[in-house]
């Protein structure tokens, strides 16, 4: 007892005597110690006090509100019943060994069950005494069970407390069997919050910011979000933390991108020249819409800044990137700097080199396609001409940033359809030039809006939310895969007024026996509904040599084939205007932007355009979500949305890594309210202080420093 009371003073004066009590080591909390702190790090993540401060409660039940055991039905979910253990006993042997009790109230008796951690518990409880159980409902045999409830004496004060409402914390199994579960940890931060005072929890907002959003303090947030006197108080505690973990996100990202505006040197762009102009009036097709006129006015501006850009152009499917892209790789023509362009596949690299070498066939530019395959005498002649200056721009796939590509004045980097190219790969492209050439990435479908803000905040950023004059929403149509002679004729009908159709089965791996076999019988199986010589078609998929692949390709381009049976290779930019059907088989197996982005293969021209998407007749619920979606719109941003409100932000392609995401409290779905205030309050800051070296911005610029080291510039994400 003496060695324990001694060990306590000592941990608290130790604890004391740190000027950071928070970066305590979990142990050293009272009631924890070595053991469960053990546990608290392996289940939790929890290494110091701050870190279980940190840990935030999921709930909180009102502790005045029992439930009686009458009133549990199968619908119910959490329950809180005060009762008297009656009976407690072991079951069974070895693997099916279980601790089970019985526990009554006035109303009738439930089932306590423990698979874990039994004889601990059973010597923790006694028959005949009353308690607090709460936990989770089910039903076993037909009898009313809690399995591992939390379970702690009934205290006759609980309704005195001025907190009467408990918090429920993350937990695991293990953890509940050690006596820390979902409510046991509360008493932890209890204590723990009783330790600190308000100099451990400084404000770090700007005065300015909590008087105008009428902010609690950070103190009270922390301590209201734990233990809140009522649901008010905890919905202010919760707004504060939220908006402060916003506010820090997006000051994060708004320095970096400051900071490259200011710092960073980039190429200049002083003129739009001939090639720009001429190709402008006499080439170029089609007028410009307004959305393209507008990022390349912005790209025009960040060119000519001295400042290297660095911008993320968010476009949908069909929104005419492409123009763009090559309208920016005439405009660094025109002021002497080479240009690449990099394209996620080769199919899509020979495209645009194509279309860019058709379209500028009579300007004086040269044009060059550099892909894995290209041979070896082609690629000497290229890497020639481009270290010797004489080739204006280079499109290809990842073959271009190898180290061996080297340009003579590299200052354009195009990066097609993929906003999640690496940030390695991205600084190899950085690399190939002294001063770093300006860099234009394109999304391969639109990013929600609260996502690109967060995950790619650093980056400037363009949205085209515009399709070119004349385009037909795409009629989308769910469709059971008895029906497929059906769909069948269809594409036939639309054959024969001289159209063409896609045909996609799902090869998610190349490798796939299974998928690569079914291809080839779905194949076989279109072959009989369309035979030779009434009708051709193109097969593409990732087994074939590229040689093959081009030709199946380049067959379906002229309109020498009318149907393309193909896996997801030829998911993205693939652009054939003249294809009017798109057919998705197991349309189930795909997620919402691949969908997306292969419904976007067709409704290119200003032909009425379908999509028709095969299932199975069995369905789970997430499958039947997104093909509703896929049927109800075809606005690319809103089923990014949706998108993430069924996948969740962290899971939306390519944002995982970027490491800007790590919200405990908000939430990307519903705060975008938040995130917008969090944004213009961050940004007016910056403005007025943009290295928060003014003495009240000091606390702030610690912590960013504490929690990311120096932000650097050169980053991109
Ligand atoms: P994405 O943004 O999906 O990459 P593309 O650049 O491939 O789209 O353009 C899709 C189609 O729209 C192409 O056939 C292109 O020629 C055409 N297009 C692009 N811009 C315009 C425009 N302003 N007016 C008419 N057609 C356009
Ligand atoms: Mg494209």
């Amino acid at each position: 007892m003496a060695l324990s009371i001694a060990l306590f003073l000592f941990q608290t004066i130790f604890i004391r005597s740190l000027a950071d009590i928070l970066s305590s080591p979990i142990e050293y909390l009272k009631g924890v110690g070595p053991y469960r702190g053990d546990l608290l790090k392996k289940e939790l993540n929890i290494f110091t006090f701050k870190d279980l401060l940190q840990h935030f409660p999921y709930r909180h039940v009102d502790k005045t509100k029992i439930n009686l055991i009458r009133e549990i039905t199968p619908d119910t979910e959490y329950v809180q019943i005060a009762g008297k253990l009656i009976s407690i006993e072991i079951i069974g042997e070895k693997r099916a060994k279980r601790l089970v009790a019985e526990l009554r109230d006035t109303s009738g008796v439930i089932e306590l069950v423990w698979f874990q951690g039994i004889s601990w518990i059973q010597k923790s409880l006694q028959t005949g005494s009353d308690y607090l159980v709460y936990g989770k409902i089910s039903f076993f045999q037909g009898n009313k069970q809690i399995t591992h409830p939390e379970i702690e004496p009934l205290n006759q004060n609980i309704t005195n407390d001025k907190f009467i409402l408990e918090p429920v914390y993350p937990s695991t199994e293990k953890l509940k069997a050690k006596g820390l579960g979902g409510r046991q940890l509360g008493k932890l931060t209890r204590f723990l919050l009783s330790l600190l005072t308000e100099k451990d929890i400084p404000e770090i907002l700007p005065d300015s910011v909590t008087h105008q959003l009428k902010l609690l303090s950070r103190f009270n947030a922390f301590t209201s979000i734990h233990f809140p006197e009522n649901m008010e108080s905890y919905n202010h505690a919760l707004n504060r933390l939220k908006f402060e973990e916003l506010f820090i996100a997006q000051l994060r990202v708004g320095m970096i991108k400051s900071q490259r505006h200011r710092y960073s040197k980039g190429i200049v762009f002083s003129q739009v020249g001939d090639l720009f102009n001429t190709f402008y009036s006499k080439y170029l097709p089609f007028e410009l819409t307004g959305a393209q006129k507008k990022v390349l006015k912005e790209i025009r501006k960040d060119t000519a800044s001295g400042r290297q850009m660095n911008r993320l152009l968010q476009g949908d499917v069909g929104s005419g990137k492409t123009a763009v892209a090559l309208l920016s790789m005439l405009l660094a023509a025109d002021n002497g700097y080479q240009s690449c362009l990099l394209s996620p596949t080769e199919i899509l690299a020979r495209q645009h080199y194509d279309h860019f070498s058709e379209m500028t066939k009579d300007i004086s530019l040269t044009v060059a396609l550099l892909t894995g395959s290209t041979k070896s005498k082609e690629r000497k002649k290229i890497l020639d001409q481009l270290a010797n200056g004489s080739l204006d721009i280079l499109i290809g796939t990842h073959a271009i940033i190898e180290d061996t590509v080297q340009f003579s004045n590299l200052g354009f980097a195009v990066i097609d359809e993929q906003h999640r190219f690496g940030v390695a790969q991205r600084a190899k492209l950085w690399n190939k030039s002294t001063i770093p050439p300006h860099i234009l990435v394109m999304t391969a479908t639109p990013i929600p809006r609260t996502l690109a803000m967060t995950a790619y905040g650093d980056l400037d950023y363009s949205v085209m939310n515009e399709l070119p004059p004349g385009r037909q929403p795409v009629r989308t149509v769910h469709r059971y895969e008895d029906k497929r002679s059906q769909v069948m004729d269809f594409i036939r009908a639309e054959i024969l007024k001289g159209k063409q159709a896609y045909i996609i089965f799902p090869l998610i791996e190349e490798s796939e026996k299974l998928d690569y076999e079914n291809l080839m019988k779905g194949y076989e199986n279109v072959k009989a509904y369309f035979p030779e010589p009434k009708y051709w078609m193109s097969m593409v998929h990732g087994r074939q040599t590229n040689v093959v692949r081009e030709t199946n390709m380049q067959r379906f381009l002229n309109k020498d084939t009318q149907i393309m049976v193909a896996t997801t290779v030829i998911e993205v930019g693939v652009n054939v205007p003249n294809a009017t059907v798109m057919v998705i088989e197991s349309a189930e197996k795909f997620g919402l932007s691949q969908l997306h982005q292969l419904r976007g293969r067709v409704g290119r021209g200003n032909d009425k355009s379908f999509c028709i998407l095969l299932t199975s007749v069995k369905l789970n619920n997430e499958a039947r979500e997104r093909l509703k979606i896929m049927c109800a719109t075809t606005d690319g941003f809103k089923i990014a949305e949706k998108d993430m409100e069924i996948r969740g932000p962290g899971d939306i392609a390519g944002t995982k890594q970027s490491g800007m995401l790590d919200f405990k409290l908000a939430d990307l779905i519903c705060d975008g309210h938040w995130l917008d205030l969090a944004a213009k309050m961050a940004s007016r800051l910056l403005d007025t202080d943009p290295e928060l070296n003014a003495t009240e911005n000091l606390t702030l610029k610690n912590h960013l420093l504490l929690q990311y080291g120096k932000t650097q510039w050169s980053k991109i994400s």
